[in-house]
């Protein structure tokens, strides 16, 4: 790659895209000292059994509030991963999340899941930085699931088996997040061991047409697989019955619930499951 020497703007460069550049320059400066500012942390969005409408799990996702600028994680996230500042980050949200659900006592069955970038997940000191979290929080680690992006399983799958045998073999769960939208979504499930696949959004919205066909094949090959499954991205009460109705394990999307702060989950916990048992209809 060869540095501009001279200090003008590539002609090429239109204003919008040279907007990005300049923003994604400050937004890795942030995010270099977003961590020791307090400036990032995680809100919890639940996962319901369809079954029974009990919290399944919480699923931590990542927010930074940037000097009042709300930034999603889809913007910055792949810039932490491009710079490696992931590892140090990704280690916060372990530690954060396994602390957080060790303290949820009005959930006790409930497990976290922490989504896991495949930088981190490849990264020597991973495993070490799973049990770090695990021992200070105290947390059982059957409570801990990763979700990692099926995308993403691309190079070196050797390691990446190994990796998520040292993660089963300290009985952590491993769930493939989006699946269906990489390239080699079946390859995966015959290479690697996964406890979970989590169907994308998309094929939940498209429903009403091929969606449904897709969901149902891929039911009958996580069944085949001893693969539990999750809906992702919920938005109303005809979907959640759909999917129960298909056999879909659990539920997860903005018509339960919107992620939320820590704080905000002891009081969320309660009602929910009266209105999920009554207007599903599984009780
Ligand atoms: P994901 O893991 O697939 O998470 C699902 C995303 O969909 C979340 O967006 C969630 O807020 C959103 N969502 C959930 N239910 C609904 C719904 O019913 N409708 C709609 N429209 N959206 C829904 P979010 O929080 O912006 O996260 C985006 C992505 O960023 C995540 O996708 C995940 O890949 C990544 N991410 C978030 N937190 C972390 C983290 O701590 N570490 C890593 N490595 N990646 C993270
Ligand atoms: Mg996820
Ligand atoms: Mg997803
Ligand atoms: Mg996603």
């Amino acid at each position: 790659e060869q540095k501009n020497t001279s200090n003008r703007t590539p002609a090429i460069f239109s204003n919008e895209l040279q907007q990005k550049v300049v923003d994604s320059q400050s937004i890795l400066e942030g995010l270099q000292h977003a961590t020791e500012r307090r400036q990032l942390y995680l809100c919890y969005q639940p996962i319901i059994s369809a079954k029974d409408s009990t919290s399944w799990s919480f699923e931590a996702l990542l927010r930074w509030d940037f000097n009042g600028r709300l930034i999603g994680p889809d913007q910055f996230i792949p810039l932490a991963e491009k710079s490696g500042l992931i590892k140090e980050i990704g280690a916060w949200v372990l530690n954060r999340a396994c602390m957080d659900a060790s303290q949820w006592q009005y959930a006790h069955n409930a497990a976290v899941s922490v989504n896991v970038s495949i930088i981190q997940l490849m990264d020597d000191s991973f495993i070490r930085a799973l049990d770090n979290a695990l021992r200070s929080s105290g947390l059982d680690p059957e409570r801990l699931h990763l979700e990692i992006t099926e995308s993403i399983f691309v190079d070196n799958k050797i390691k990446i088996k190994q990796q998520l045998e040292a993660i089963q073999a300290r009985k952590i769960q491993v769930s493939i997040d989006d699946f269906g939208t990489g390239y080699s979504s079946l390859s995966q499930l015959q290479t690697l061991s996964v406890n979970q696949v989590k169907i994308d959004k998309s094929f939940i919205d498209n429903m009403d047409n091929n969606g449904e066909a897709i969901i149902r094949a891929t039911l009958f090959i996580a069944s085949e697989l001893n693969c539990k499954t999750v809906a992702e991205g919920v938005e109303s009460l005809a979907q959640a019955q759909a999917l129960t109705a298909m056999g879909v394990d659990y539920l997860q999307g903005f018509y339960f619930a919107k992620p939320m702060r820590n704080e905000q989950l002891i009081q969320w916990q309660n009602p929910i499951n009266d209105i999920t048992c009554e207007s599903l209809d599984v009780k």
